[in-house]
C-alpha cells in the first residue's frame, strides 16, 4: 500500500498522489515545486521581506489574531484534512495540532514585541560606552517539516519567523502535504500580504532545493539522517539552522513514583499518536521494587487501547509501510534476542493494512535495536533497574537526547535525576509536553539536533542581533586611538595590573 506514488506527467514536470493511511483511499494529487520555482518563490519572499518587516509587531500581531479567529472558526474543516492525511483520532488531532497553533498564535501575537525590544546593556568594562542590541529580521526562512505533526510543525515556525519580521518559504512532508497547505491557506484567509509566506511542494529534493535557494535560516524538523544532510547544505551556505530531529526518550520510575500517574504517562507517552511523536516514550527503566506491579498494570492498560478509525479510538495507523517496517524489525529483533511480548507484537490486519497492537515488552536490552534506534511506533519496552543509579546510566546510554522523563513523589530527588540526564529537555511526572510548554526552549542533545525553537531563545533566534555601541562623552579622541606610544602601552599594563591583579580592581572589573 504505497501512501505517497509519483504520477505521469508527459515530460511537464513531477506530479504525486497521496492516500490516507486509514482507508487506502486516495486524498489527491499534487504538483511537485521545481528547483527554479523553488528559487523563484524564494526571490519573491526576498522583495516581500522589507515591508513585512517594516510594518512593525503591532500590525504583525493583528494578522496573527485574524489567523487565530479563523483557525477557531474553521477547525472542524482544518482536522478533517489533517484526520485525512494522518488517521488520528479527533481528540487527538485537537490536542496535537488545533490547540497548539491556536497558543503559538496568540504567544507570539502578545510577547514578540517585548521579546524582541531593543535591550541596553550596561558594559561590565567600558564604562565610557552604552551598550544597545537591537534585533533585526534575518531575511527569508525556509522551514521544512515532517508528517507527524504537519500542521503544528509548519505553523509553529512561521508565526515566530514572521513575527520576528522574515518572511517564509515551508516545504511540507510530502506525506501530508494538503495538511502543510493549511498554513498557507489560513494566512492567506487571514490576509497576509503576498508572498510573505509560500508553500513549496515536494520530497527531498524540493527540500535541498530550498535550503539552496539563498534562504537566510532554515528551520528543519524531522530524522537524524535528513538532518544531518540539511545541517551539512546550510554550513556550506553559511547559513544558520536549527535542526529539530529523532529521539529515544527515556522514562525512569523511581520506587517513590505515585504508582497510578506514572503508570497512566507510560502509556500516554508511549503511545500517543500511535507513537509518531518525536518525544514518545521508547525506553522505560523502573527501579526492581516496583517494577512487576508496574508492568502489569501497564499491560492492563494498554490492552484496553482502542485501534481504530472511526467513532471513538486511541490509536490510529501508522503513516505508512515503512513505518511498520521499522517496527517489525524492531520486535522480531527484540524477540530475537530473548524479550517477552506481554502483548500486541503483530500487525492488526483485521483494522487496515497500516495498523500495529500497542505492544508491551521486557528482558529488553541496550544489543536490540529497540533500545537504541528510534522505532516510532506503538511500542513499549520496559527494562527493571536496581536504583536511580542504573537507570541514569541506562538512560544516557543512548546517541539520542531529545528529552526524556522522571517519576518521583520527591521534586529535589527527580530534579537531581532530571540535571544528570543528557537530553534537551526533562519533564517530571508528566509526559514529554516541553514543545506545547511554549515558553520552554525546545531542541535535542547528541544527535537529536542542533538549537532551540520556542519561547524567547526560539524567537531570537529567528533574527540576528545587532549591539549598537555608544560613545557616553565625546571626547575628542580616545586614549588607544593613534599614535601609539610607550606611555599608552604602560597605561593599559596599569589598567590591567589594578583591574585584574588587585582585589578591589576585581569587583569592579
Ligand atoms: P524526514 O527526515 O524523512 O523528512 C523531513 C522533511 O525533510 C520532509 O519534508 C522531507 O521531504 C524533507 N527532506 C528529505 N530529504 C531532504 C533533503 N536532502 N534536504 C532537505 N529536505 C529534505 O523525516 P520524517 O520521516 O518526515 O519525520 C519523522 C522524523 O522527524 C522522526 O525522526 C521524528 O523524531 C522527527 N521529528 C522531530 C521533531 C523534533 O521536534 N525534534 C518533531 C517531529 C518529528
Amino acid at each position: 500500500m504505497a501512501i505517497v506514488q509519483p504520477l505521469e506527467t508527459n515530460g511537464t514536470g513531477r506530479r504525486f498522489s497521496v492516500a490516507s493511511p486509514q482507508t487506502g483511499k486516495r486524498l489527491g494529487e499534487v504538483d511537485i515545486t521545481s528547483p527554479a520555482e523553488v528559487r523563484a518563490a524564494v526571490a519573491r519572499a526576498r522583495a516581500a521581506q522589507p515591508a513585512w518587516e517594516k510594518l512593525g509587531f503591532d500590525a504583525r500581531a493583528k494578522y496573527m489574531w485574524r489567523a487565530l479567529e479563523l483557525l477557531l472558526a474553521k477547525q472542524e474543516q482544518y482536522m478533517d484534512v489533517i484526520i485525512g492525511e494522518t488517521g488520528r483520532s479527533r481528540p487527538e488531532t485537537i490536542m496535537m495540532e488545533i490547540f497548539p497553533a491556536c497558543d503559538s498564535l496568540s504567544y507570539y501575537a502578545k510577547h514578540s514585541k517585548k521579546i524582541l525590544a531593543d535591550r541596553k546593556v550596561s558594559p561590565h568594562l567600558l564604562k565610557t560606552k552604552k551598550i544597545l542590541i537591537s534585533y533585526r529580521a534575518l531575511g527569508v526562512v525556509g522551514i521544512i517539516t515532517p508528517w507527524n505533526g504537519p500542521f503544528i510543525l509548519a505553523l509553529n515556525p512561521a508565526v515566530q519567523a514572521l513575527m520576528a519580521g522574515n518572511t517564509v518559504v515551508i516545504k511540507p512532508s510530502d506525506v501530508t502535504p494538503f495538511s502543510g497547505k493549511l498554513v498557507a491557506d489560513l494566512f492567506a484567509a487571514a490576509g497576509l500580504p503576498k508572498d510573505v509566506l509560500t508553500i513549496v511542494e515536494g520530497d527531498g529534493e524540493t527540500g535541498g532545493a530550498l535550503v539552496d535557494a539563498g534562504v537566510n535560516k532554515i528551520s528543519f524538523t524531522g530524522s537524524v539522517r535528513t538532518g544531518r544532510k540539511v545541517g551539512e547544505a546550510c554550513g556550506r551556505n553559511l547559513i544558520p539552522c536549527t535542526l529539530e530531529l529523532g529521539g529515544k526518550d527515556p522514562m525512569i520510575v523511581c520506587e517513590d513514583a505515585d504508582m497510578e500517574r506514572a503508570v497512566g504517562g507510560a502509556v500516554f507517552g508511549g503511545f500517543m499518536n500511535a507513537g509518531q511523536f518525536c518525544c514518545s516514550t521508547e525506553r522505560v527503566y523502573v527501579v526492581d521494587s516496583i517494577a512487576e506491579e508496574f508492568t502489569r498494570r501497564v499491560v492492563d492498560k494498554v490492552k484496553a487501547l482502542k485501534l481504530g478509525s472511526s467513532g471513538e479510538f486511541d490509536i490510529g495507523p501508522m503513516i505508512w509501510p515503512q513505518q511498520l517496517e521499522t517496527i517489525e524489525r524492531h520486535v522480531e529483533d527484540a524477540r530475537a534476542k530473548g524479550a517477552k511480548i506481554l502483548c500486541g507484537g503483530r500487525r492488526a490486519r483485521e483494522i487496515g493494512d497500516l495498523f500495529y497492537e500497542p505492544t508491551v515488552l521486557t528482558d529488553v536490552t541496550h544489543d536490540m535495536a529497540i533500545m537504541r534506534e528510534e522505532t516510532f511506533g506503538p511500542i513499549l519496552p520496559i527494562v527493571r533497574v536496581k536504583d536511580d543509579r542504573e537507570a541514569l546510566g541506562l538512560a544516557n546510554d543512548s546517541v539520542y537526547g531529545l528529552s526524556a522523563t522522571v517519576w518521583s513523589r520527591d521534586d529535589d530527588r527527580a530534579i537531581s535525576l532530571a540535571k544528570q540526564i543528557d537530553s534537551g529537555s526533562v519533564c517530571i511526572n508528566d509526559s514529554s509536553i516541553t514543545y506545547g510548554a511554549i515558553e520552554a526552549p525546545f531542541g535535542g542533545r547528541k544527535t537529536s539536533g542542533v538549537g532551540q525553537v520556542n519561547g524567547e531563545t526560539g524567537l531570537r533566534g529567528y533574527a540576528f542581533a545587532v549591539p549598537i555601541v555608544i560613545e557616553r562623552f565625546n571626547l575628542k579622541e580616545e586614549a588607544v586611538w593613534f599614535p601609539y606610544t610607550e606611555a599608552k602601552g604602560k597605561m593599559l599594563q596599569k589598567i590591567m595590573r589594578w583591574v585584574w591583579g588587585t582585589p578591589l580592581g576585581r569587583i569592579f572589573g
